[in-house]
């Protein structure tokens, strides 16, 4: 496999070999763009959005649902790239990605029109009595995403498709680990008669992204918080609009009236899901007293048993590589920091040796919030578990943070539990389950705190790539209305009048 961005400017002779992490082999290549890449790439959008939006709804809807039977017809070269740039399991793959984007095709497809249709807007101000009011959205023309390592299907292109949908022109900048899966989606457009340069992508490192901001009408940013605000403060130069979808450091808490076993099982799989490389992975879990022990021995049980290694067929292992170098310190760090600060590990805790990039996965205990694993995104394969006294006390420890992305609440009692969700500072707060609510794609998914800005999916999720236009429309009227010039006392006091009337009746002192 040696795939080429579409996008790729015939200058660029240097390339990105991104690695295959369960093997440690070359994946493939791509050519590195940079930031004299980037202008010519928008300068080939704008010329193209207009004929875009002029598609309609109902035209680029169609060319939404070819890409979407694509990603279906070519499932396995799909799956077969991302697992060979991730390392993720080819299960991992398949559900979460592919089964995102074949949704997320049709979904945009249909609603799109709905959320940005113009919307009538009732007004109270008696000055408006028999106009028309009422809200336009009008694509921002050329929308940059830039997307994280973790999900290159979900997290990079996802985003994409909404901004796609609303009119605009789309450059992605995928990370320069996992890019392949970028450019292959390339192909997918094209092939479902996308107009050329309507999506292209950047294949670069961190400057081209940094250059992009610089160019485009918006941004949407999925990654480290760190970059985060990286991206913010060059956007603030231009005044250019941002989504922001960062890190978290999800609690899960867990009543003493739970349902053991099935929360055992969801703090497993939650936790270990695609390596515990997902944003809104469990981070950490709190346990009432009563049924901490079994808890811990459940989870422990469960996760001593999970295969790990080099993806093969689906089902052959449950967890597969880490993907990033970086993240396979910092997981290693966070594990060695709690080991020396008197946690215990009854599961895993170290990196395999090679070939290939495999944590072991692990479970700690006797964790607390002065350990990095408890306060820091690990964004790996690891489990924390804390003993709490009671939900107070949980409740405040989850909130004992700087992130706010996404939580779970497991009891037997729904209206306690919803009742202790709301209570969450985090932007999805869900009760007896945990990361599926991201395939509601109906419902706003977004961090508070420095998790992020913004949201994606439901109406806000493809609004925000549009301009709003506000509009009263008068067909009737008197020549001349009463609140114009010239001015005089008679009719001062008859508005000084109507404004009592309306607005002076409250209640008394
Ligand atoms: P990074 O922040 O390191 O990188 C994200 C993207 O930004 C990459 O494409 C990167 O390029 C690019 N980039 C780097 N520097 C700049 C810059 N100065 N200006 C503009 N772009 C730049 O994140 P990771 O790739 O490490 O992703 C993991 C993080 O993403 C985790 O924190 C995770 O929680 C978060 N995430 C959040 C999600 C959410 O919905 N909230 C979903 C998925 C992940 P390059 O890689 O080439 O350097």
């Amino acid at each position: 496999m040696n795939p080429t961005a579409t996008a790729a400017s015939d200058a660029a002779t240097a390339v990105i070999e991104v690695e295959n992490p369960a093997t440690g082999a070359i994946a493939g290549t791509v050519p590195e763009q940079g930031v004299a890449d980037v202008a010519p790439l928008v300068e080939r959008a704008r010329a193209i959005q207009p004929a875009w939006w002029g598609l309609g709804f109902d035209g680029r809807a169609e060319v939404m649902r070819r890409a979407q039977r694509w990603t279906l017809d070519n499932a396995d070269r799909i799956v077969d790239t991302i697992v060979a740039e991730t390392g993720k399991t080819r299960d991992d793959a398949q559900l979460a990605e592919l089964g995102y984007a074949g949704a997320a095709f049709g979904f945009w497809a249909k609603n799109a029109a709905k959320y940005l249709r113009d919307r009538k807007v009732r007004v109270s101000s008696p000055m408006l009595i028999g106009k028309k009011a009422l809200v336009r959205y009008r694509p921002r023309g050329v929308v940059g995403v830039i997307g994280p390592w973790n999900y290159p299907l979900v997290n990079s292109f996802g985003d994409c498709i909404p901004a796609l949908m609303a009119g605009n022109a789309v450059i992605l900048k995928p990370s320069e680990v996992t890019p392949l899966t970028s450019v292959l989606m390339a192909e997918c457009m094209a092939e479902s008669g996308a107009p050329d340069g309507v999506f292209q992508v950047l294949t670069g490192r961190g400057d081209a992204g940094a250059e992009l901001i610089d160019h485009v009408d918006f941004v949407m940013f999925t990654g480290s918080t760190a970059t985060g605000r990286k991206v913010a403060e060059r956007a603030a130069k231009t005044l250019t609009p941002v989504g922001l979808e960062l890190g978290g450091k999800d609690p899960m808490i867990v009543l003493a009236d739970a349902d053991v076993e099935k929360a055992a099982n969801a703090a497993t799989y939650y936790s270990m899901q695609n390596g515990g490389q997902t944003c809104i992975s469990v981070e950490r879990v709190y346990v009432e007293e009563p049924i901490y022990d079994e808890f811990v021995g459940r989870v422990a049980e469960k996760v001593a048993k999970l295969r790990q290694g080099r993806p093969g067929d689906a089902g052959s292992v449950d967890v597969g590589a880490v993907t990033f170098p970086r993240q396979a310190e910092i997981v290693a760090a966070h594990v060695e920091d709690a080991r020396a600060k008197g946690a215990e590990i009854p599961v895993g805790g170290h990196l395999r040796p090679g070939p290939g990039r495999f944590f072991e996965p692990t479970v700690l205990t006797g964790v607390d919030h002065t350990m990095d694993c408890m306060r820091e995104e690990t964004f790996g394969p690891t489990l924390p578990i804390m003993k709490v006294g009671d939900a107070e006390e949980a409740i405040a420890l989850a909130n004992d943070s700087e992130y706010g992305l996404q939580a779970s609440v497991w009891t037997g009692d729904v209206a306690r539990g919803e009742q202790l969700a709301s209570r969450i500072e985090s932007g999805v707060a869900n009760v007896n389950e945990h990361l599926v609510s991201y395939v509601a794609l109906e419902l706003p998914m977004g961090g508070w705190k420095e998790s992020g800005l913004g949201t994606r999916h439901g109406a806000e999720g493809i609004r925000k790539y549009c301009r709003q236009q506000s509009s009263v429309v008068s067909r009737f009227g008197p020549k001349r209305e009463i609140f114009m010039y010239p001015y005089s006392k008679r009719t001062a006091r008859l508005i000084r009048g109507f404004l009592k009337l309306l607005y002076g009746r409250g209640p008394k002192e």
